[in-house]
């Protein structure tokens, strides 16, 4: 059975790292739609630098382009044991198209973890995060301003989507269309919440246990009715 597991959580919570964390140690693919943007507009794809005007404005790119990236994303062998989901969904349209892939995909349930960090919290992060302007790897927050990145020896730089206006915007976005997906998946019994203010370390600690004990869990419940099946 798959391991699909999808990060939610506010810009800046950390969502990037943990889903990082996540799939290096569990061996699965990342797949964050911010990053396959960013690396669309550098390849300069039509399809993407239609959108990245609201990219830089700080808005959602328009769901159908979206859903078409992610369905793509996920019909690649790499996902056949599983994923993680890094920036989608970011409305319920987008859950909901992200439904009906999984019930096409019918390779285990979606496991969905939150990291709540308060919006105060986002704004400050935001202000002073950098990436690396070559592989798009978070700068840890107390690093040398002038260290290259350990990955790929890039630069270090502020995303343009960063700027305090933008960042606002962003913040606004993320109430009025993200969080109510807390909402839709918030009765399921594989949504899951991590208090996102606590170091990284013991927010992949605890992101570990929940999915691991969760997949488990959903994992003995197939054999079950597997079993009852075959009686
Ligand atoms: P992120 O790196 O996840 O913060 O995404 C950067 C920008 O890419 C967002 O501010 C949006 O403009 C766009 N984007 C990323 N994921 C999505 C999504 N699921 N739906 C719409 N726009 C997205």
């Amino acid at each position: 059975m798959g391991l699909n597991v999808i990060i939610l959580g506010g810009p800046g919570a950390g969502k990037g790292t943990q889903a990082a964390l996540f799939a290096l140690s569990h061996g699965l693919s990342k797949i964050s739609t911010g990053d396959i943007l960013r690396q669309g507009v550098k390849d300069r794809l039509p399809k993407v630098l239609l959108v990245k005007e609201k990219m830089d404005r700080g808005e959602l790119a328009d769901d159908d382009t979206i859903i078409e990236i992610v369905q793509d994303r996920l019909g690649r062998s790499d996902t056949s044991r599983g994923f993680v989901l890094d920036g989608f969904p970011r409305n319920v349209a987008q859950a909901h198209a992200l439904d009906s892939i999984m019930e096409k995909r019918a390779k285990g349930a979606l496991l969905i973890v939150d990291i709540v960090v308060p919006n105060e919290e986002l704004a400050r992060r935001l202000s002073s995060r950098r990436i690396c302007s070559v592989c798009g790897m978070n700068a840890e927050p107390l690093q040398d301003p002038k260290a290259a990145c350990q990955r790929c020896r890039g630069v270090f730089v502020s995303r343009t989507d960063d700027t305090e206006a933008v960042v606002l915007e962003r913040l606004r976005i993320y109430s009025d269309e993200t969080k109510p997906l807390v909402e839709y998946y918030g009765d399921r019994p594989t949504f899951f919440t991590v208090d996102g203010k606590q170091a990284p370390e013991q927010v992949a600690l605890e992101l570990n246990n929940l999915i691991d004990t969760a997949a488990a869990r959903s994992s003995t419940v197939v054999m079950e009715a597997q079993g009852e099946a075959n009686r």
